[in-house]
């Protein structure tokens, strides 16, 4: 089913009987998703509104990320938060996961750069925040509530960000000496001093990496104070700036699992000594990659944030939910798709 408009949608979804899943360009479901009748997004495409000088795009949820890039480079700018997305994503889809990439350390996530949504909800009714918002959704932020939903709530037809302009100067700092626990130490000093760091990440072979952006003169200034103080820590050299772009490159080995784990970076090292090698860590040890033999669980000691199966082909492997987020999406699912529709889903 490839619905082309958000009337077709809701038809679609008021007349089901099977569980739907929700997808944009596939690239990214995780173990589990899509079991329900796929739903494809990709025909509802195209920029509505894009205003450069008041920083404001609105653009259809099958858009491709590419489409949105070209778009918004073509003028000088970008979204902040960086997406990440495989070819083919879609700006439904990077909604939808909250996806984000390096930049997340200084300019926030997908949800902090989206300002208006609009989507078709399990009973088939069209809701969008502001305006026409729907009498039984008052009361929620439907933002913050859509950002990171993954298609359990409602299937997405239209985003509203707002957009940023392009650093005119980037440079990146390498640690090449630091093993993935050493630059926890280094990025996390990185990212509380004054330089206004905007990546702190390690990959394997290329160490402990720092990303600042700017003016040409600021940059330059900013890069010296952060050599100095880092210095302590290791050999600081001018990093590979297409380095970036291999934080954002999917696994080469796909017989194995791969686990996203988001933590406090104090605790990364502790959880690092009981991973093998990480793919990569990234803002600033908070987002751990690592890959593990098929249907391998990691087992860490606890800590306060999480890990989940996100690529492989071992069934899906649900984590344990605490009672109050349970709580909370039993009673959302209640509220935006009672018949269960986008069941779909995990
Ligand atoms: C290096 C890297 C880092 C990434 N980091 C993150 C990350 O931090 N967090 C994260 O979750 N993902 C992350 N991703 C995955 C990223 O979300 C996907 O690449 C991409 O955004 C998914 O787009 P898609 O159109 O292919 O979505 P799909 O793969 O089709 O769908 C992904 C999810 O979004 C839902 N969805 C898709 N379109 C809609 C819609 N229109 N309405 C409602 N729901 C919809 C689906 O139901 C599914 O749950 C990362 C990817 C890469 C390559």
């Amino acid at each position: 089913m490839r619905p082309e408009t958000e009337s077709q949608l809701a038809d679609l979804i008021r007349g089901t009987r099977e569980s739907l899943s929700i997808t944009g360009g596939a690239t990214r479901l995780w173990p589990g998703e899509g079991q329900g009748a796929r739903v494809d997004m990709t025909a509802m495409i195209g920029v509505t509104l894009y205003e450069p000088e008041a920083l404001t795009l609105v653009v259809r949820a099958g858009t491709t990320l590419e489409t949105v890039r070209h778009t918004l480079a073509a003028e000088g700018q970008m979204l902040a938060f960086e997406p990440p997305g495989a070819p083919g994503s879609t700006i439904g889809g990077v909604a939808a996961t909250n996806a984000s990439g390096p930049r997340r350390v200084q300019a926030g996530a997908a949800r902090d750069a989206l300002i208006g949504v609009r989507f078709v909800d399990g009973h088939g009714e069209l809701v969008q925040n502001g305006g026409r918002v729907m009498k039984n959704v008052t009361g929620y932020d439907l933002v913050k509530l859509m950002a990171g939903s993954r298609g359990t709530l409602g299937a997405l037809t239209e985003l509203s960000f707002r957009t940023a302009p392009l650093p005119p100067v980037t440079t990146t700092l390498a640690l090449p000496g630091l093993d993935a626990p050493g630059a926890i130490r280094a990025l996390t000093s990185a990212l509380g001093g004054p330089d206004d760091v905007s990546g702190a990440a390690w990959l394997p072979g290329h160490g402990a990496l720092i990303r600042l952006e700017g003016l040409a003169a600021s940059v330059k200034a900013r890069a010296a104070d952060l050599t100095s103080r880092l210095s302590t820590f290791g050999t600081v050299v001018e990093g590979d700036p297409d380095a970036w772009r291999l934080l954002c490159a999917d696994a080469q080995d796909a017989t194995l699992d791969t686990w996203r784990i988001i933590c406090r970076p104090s605790e990364a090292p502790m959880l690092l000594a009981h991973l093998p090698l990480p793919l990569f860590l990234d803002w600033g040890g908070a987002l751990i990659h690592v890959q593990l033999p098929a249907g391998q669980v990691p087992q860490l000691p606890a800590f306060s944030g999480h890990a989940r199966r996100i690529s492989g082909a071992s069934p899906a492997i649900v984590p344990a939910q605490d009672p109050v987020t349970a709580r909370l999406e039993r009673e959302l699912q209640n509220r935006f798709d009672p018949r269960k529709t986008f069941a779909g889903q995990t």
